[in-house]
């Protein structure tokens, strides 16, 4: 199939062609007819695939073709994180080169008073995190009564970030009359939950991850022992002569600090970037990133979606990621524009359960690997068994012990959960 099949107007194919795509990815040619004939989508697709342009290209199109004189928005676009939405609005400036559209981008972190003067103006496209475009709607400062299309993109992220609540307020204040499109990694059934709220007889559309068919990315596991062994193996791989730029995630700010500085002196040309920095620093440095002046970037989950850097070789899980899916979104940082790539993740015993829901989730295992001269002692490299059930019954008293002990295990867990997404999400907006 060639992107003629779509019949976009002569503008939108010269951009397709100067972006150097030849033909459209799985997600584009299932995605871009239903939206051109105004269909709700409800799309699984995994960033990479080329979900962006699967939703921004028939917007164009629609837009071109929407003669109607209203203020707007008439398209609005709803990402988790900041730094997808700028990699939107970058997307959007590229296939809309040669049309002329107006479009603004609000997110946390910028000035109330340059962003009220872009909203101020006549618009096409709002590209927003729900944050700070539920703070200006309150506020007044924009409607949502001319939107003809609106975008929920990483629903899933959403959903884990807790910013349902915001988008519903969102959704509530608009006509509810608009086309709806929703992308997420996955559509289990929280997610599905969502779409029959917010979508209308939408039509389905599901991408495979691309994991597997992720051939140009190398992955592969080292079990360590501890933190020290981690930072050996990691160094060693940072003096990797095939290496050109990189991704470390760290779990936690505080590590990706830590770590960064200890790499720091070690001399090699790093930066952090995480949710406690100012949006300020955090463009500055995506932007030396992008540059290729920072070689090595440390970093938090905020970065393993958004990030479209070419040239990176390497990405490595210091720390497994807490949700599956992502893993898939990490490691395709690199190997992008089918360029080779390689994924590796350090694995210490404490990890083993964020190791297992990662396999699950991607229905593979990853390749166990070593460097030698830095093994890892037997008990870290050997799978944990599962506990064999005890067929003998427990007395009660046994039994109440242990269903207390879960009991309090299951607290403490959705308490350490609660926390974690209330971290996650102040890192975010
Ligand atoms: P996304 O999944 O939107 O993050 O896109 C991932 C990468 O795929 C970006 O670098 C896009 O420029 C690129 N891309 C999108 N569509 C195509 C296509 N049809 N052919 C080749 N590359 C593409």
């Amino acid at each position: 199939m060639s992107f003629d099949t779509f019949k976009f107007t002569a503008e939108i194919n010269k951009a397709i062609s100067e972006a150097g795509y030849k033909e459209p990815t799985e997600i584009q040619k299932k995605s871009i007819p239903e939206i051109i004939k105004k269909n709700d989508v409800l799309a699984s697709a995994q960033t990479g695939t080329g979900k962006t342009a699967a939703f921004v290209l028939p917007i164009l199109e629609l837009l071109i073709k929407d003669k109607d004189k209203v203020k707007g928005p008439r398209v609005l676009i709803v990402s988790p994180t900041r730094e997808l939405a700028s990699q939107i609005t970058d997307s959007i400036k590229k296939y809309a080169y040669f049309i002329h559209i107006n479009s603004a981008t609000i997110t946390g972190g910028i000035s109330y008073k340059l962003q009220n003067k872009l909203l101020s103006k006549p618009l096409d496209i709002l590209i927003a995190t729900p944050g700070r475009l539920l703070d200006l709607f309150k506020q007044r400062k924009i409607k949502f009564k001319d939107t003809k299309i609106m975008v929920l993109d990483e629903a899933d992220k959403m959903l884990d970030m807790g910013f349902i609540p915001d988008i519903r307020k969102i959704y509530n204040a608009t006509s509810k009359q608009q086309q709806m499109l929703m992308f997420s990694a996955t559509l289990d059934n929280s997610v599905s939950k969502i779409a029959t709220e917010f979508l209308k007889n939408p039509i389905t559309i599901s991408i495979e991850p691309e994991i597997k068919g992720h051939i140009n990315i190398e992955q592969s596991l080292y079990f360590v022992d501890n933190q020290f062994h981690k930072q050996q193996l990691l160094k060693h791989f940072l003096t990797d002569t095939s290496l050109n730029q990189a991704i470390i995630f760290t779990a936690t700010k505080r590590q990706a600090d830590k770590l960064t500085d200890d790499l720091y002196h070690a001399d090699f040309k790093i930066a952090a970037l995480h949710g406690d920095m100012s949006q300020g620093s955090r463009t500055k440095t995506i932007n030396r990133f992008k540059r290729n002046q920072i070689k090595v970037l440390v970093a938090t989950d905020l970065a393993s979606r958004g990030i479209d850097v070419k040239d990176i070789t390497h990405v490595f899980n210091y720390d497994l990621p807490r949700f599956a899916e992502d893993y898939i979104h990490r490691i395709g940082r690199t190997g992008r524009a089918n360029k080779k790539g390689h994924a590796l993740s350090f694995v210490s015993p404490t990890d083993r359960e964020h190791l297992r829901k990662i396999e699950r989730f991607t229905k593979m295992k990853i390749l166990v690997k070593v460097v030698p001269g830095m093994k890892p002692t037997k008990s870290s490299e050997k799978q944990p068994e599962k506990r064999k059930k005890n067929k003998g019954s427990f007395s009660k008293s046994r039994k109440n012990f242990r269903n207390k002990l879960n009991a309090q295990k299951r607290m403490k867990k959705n308490k350490k959960r609660t926390n974690q997404s209330e971290d996650a999400r102040s890192a975010i907006e």
